[in-house]
């Protein structure tokens, strides 16, 4: 029931829709992982298939982004909703605080999370910060087992694509956590490093200029826009 956009299978889904089963994995046995893709990843995934069957793999991969929205669009597959991965975990905090429910941080450069952790602990109140680590680790096991021990729920994995992903795939399981969400830069705008386009910009699906304003470095990554667009009408023509 995925709708495929040059590889990469979409699930069809509003935001509350994604929420609720989003929530439903915490109380279903065994590990989860939720994928965000936007245009750069997919066009990641056409050249790794590694990455490709990780993003694939996941229990729910949302569009994160009008790129990927406009492109279903144009290959005549629409799909119903933008999910940008920054607002499904907002949401997803919004739930799991009125369940007292736990989330561990996992990403960005040392003290980053601790500095989400304090933000989000005050936002949602109620939501339980299991732990936090931040992602430049050499050893996987050490961190591995300090999610068990702190017994989360949910794990937010922010190392960037498609290191997250791979991260998931391998270690979701032994983490004990029943959710794991990648999702890239997000710990950086928790915790007020990083800030978001205002609602304008992200209305009316501007939110990557706003980006590539404030951070022309971007630019180079920003250049995977353009060439998915590409080639979306290049896979439209085949069809
Ligand atoms: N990161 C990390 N470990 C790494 C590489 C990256 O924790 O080995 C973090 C980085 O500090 C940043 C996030 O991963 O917080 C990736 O951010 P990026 O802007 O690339 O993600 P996006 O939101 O654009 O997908």
């Amino acid at each position: 029931m995925r709708i495929d956009v040059l590889g990469v299978g979409f699930d069809n889904l509003t935001m509350t829709e994604a929420l609720d089963q989003g929530m439903s994995f915490l109380d279903s046995p065994g590990s989860h992982y939720v994928v965000t893709p936007n245009p750069e990843i997919v066009e990641l995934c056409r050249e790794n298939p590694e990455a490709k069957q990780a993003v694939n793999s996941a229990d729910l991969v949302l569009p994160d982004g009008i790129g990927i929205i406009k492109g279903a669009a144009i290959l005549g597959t629409p799909l119903r909703d933008r999910v940008p991965g920054i607002e499904f975990a907002a949401g997803l905090m919004t739930r799991m605080a009125k369940q007292n429910r736990s989330l561990f941080l996992l990403g960005a450069k040392p003290g980053v999370a601790d500095a989400a952790a304090k933000v989000l602990k005050e936002r949602y109140f109620g939501l339980k910060i299991a732990g936090t680590h931040d992602g430049y680790f050499q050893d996987d096991a050490p961190v591995v087992e300090e999610i068990r021990s702190s017994g989360a729920d949910v794990v937010f994995v922010c190392l960037g694509a498609p290191k997250q992903e791979f991260w998931m795939r391998t270690h979701g399981p032994a983490t004990g956590a029943h959710l794991l969400c990648g999702l890239g830069g997000s710990l950086d705008v928790f915790a007020g490093n990083v800030k978001r386009a205002p609602k304008f910009w992200c209305e009316h699906g501007l939110e990557w200029f706003y980006r590539l304003c404030t951070n022309p470095s971007r630019l180079g990554r920003m250049m995977k826009l353009p060439l998915f667009l590409i080639h979306v009408k290049q896979e439209k023509r085949k069809k």
